[in-house]
């Protein structure tokens, strides 16, 4: 991959990153935005450059929001990575990174949020009370602060995508979502920063959430019952070695409503979180009826 002769700029401050927005709207450049919260791999770079094919430049925002982790969640543990991470940007070519402060974030006495309710309090929202609100939040907020025109998410957080995709629209925003597919090991497992927990072990057991999840969505389109698929995935999974199965859930894939055994939808998505040791894996396949 050539890297671009331009160096890369590093912003840290809302006014900096906005200041260098609006000259690029003055200039008339398309601006990308791709949001992370670093530990970078191959999942995020997709989506960097996907975010250059069609923009002229493209901002990489590197932040570990303190407020989409639960309190007993990993929030201090989460793999932080900086100078790889940059290493790998600049590698790419990407044209700013921005890392801003947590106390600029969310000063003393922050106290707005946004949510998504419906969508945000399914799936991921039950188990995890208050992250959609987290994401959502800092996302508007990212959005104000980088005021991009098209803004790029991954596949493999399917019901993120879909929460950010809403609040956009309902709050018109203005900025174009775009969905990138996920980015997986040879072996099907999706990248994501959390394998980093996984052991030896725990590695060879990861791939079979993707197997089931893909040998399931064909059952479904195949005209299978989806109680039955949804509880045999779940016993597959417990065979395999995972512990906690959080849910395997059979949905419409706009609304994440639970499917219907005689749902005519079209558009479904199967999606599952299971712990496997200490890491909680999530992940979805689309079912093409
Ligand atoms: P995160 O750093 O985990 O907040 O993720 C930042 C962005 O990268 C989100 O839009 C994720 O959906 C996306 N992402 C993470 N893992 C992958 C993957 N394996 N494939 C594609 N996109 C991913």
């Amino acid at each position: 991959m050539p890297a671009k002769s331009k160096p890369c700029r590093f912003f840290s401050s809302a006014d900096e990153m906005r200041d260098f927005s609006r000259s690029l709207q003055m200039d008339r450049q398309s601006h990308g935005f791709v949001p992370t919260m670093g530990n970078l791999h191959a999942g995020h770079l997709e989506l960097v450059r996907q975010a250059q094919k069609t923009c002229d430049c493209v901002t990489v925002s590197i932040f570990v929001n303190p407020r989409q982790f639960g309190p007993n969640e990993d929030f201090a543990s989460y793999p932080r990575s900086w100078e790889d991470d940059r290493a790998k940007l600049e590698s790419l070519g990407t044209d700013v990174i921005y890392s801003p402060e947590a106390g600029e974030m969310y000063p003393p006495g922050f106290s707005s949020h946004i949510e998504i309710k419906g969508l945000g309090d399914r799936l991921e929202g039950e188990f995890r009370p208050g992250f959609f609100k987290g994401v959502a939040t800092v996302v508007g907020k990212l959005f104000m602060q980088v005021e991009p025109d098209k803004a790029f998410f991954g596949e493999k957080d399917f019901q993120q995508l879909l929460v950010v995709r809403k609040m956009v629209r309902d709050l018109n925003m203005g900025v174009e979502i775009v969905g990138v597919p996920c980015q997986r090991d040879e072996n099907g497992l999706a990248l994501s920063s959390r394998n980093a927990y996984l052991s030896e072990d725990e590695k060879r057991i990861a791939p079979e959430l993707y197997r089931t999840l893909c040998r399931e969505a064909e059952a479904v389109a195949e005209g299978a019952s989806i109680t039955d698929v949804q509880k045999r995935a779940v016993r597959r999974l417990e065979q395999a070695g995972f512990g906690k199965i959080d849910y395997v859930a059979v949905c419409d894939a706009e609304s994440l409503e639970p499917a219907k055994e005689t749902s005519t939808s079209r558009l479904l998505r199967i999606l599952a979180a299971a712990w496997l040791g200490r890491a909680r894996l999530i992940d979805n396949v689309a079912i093409h009826q």
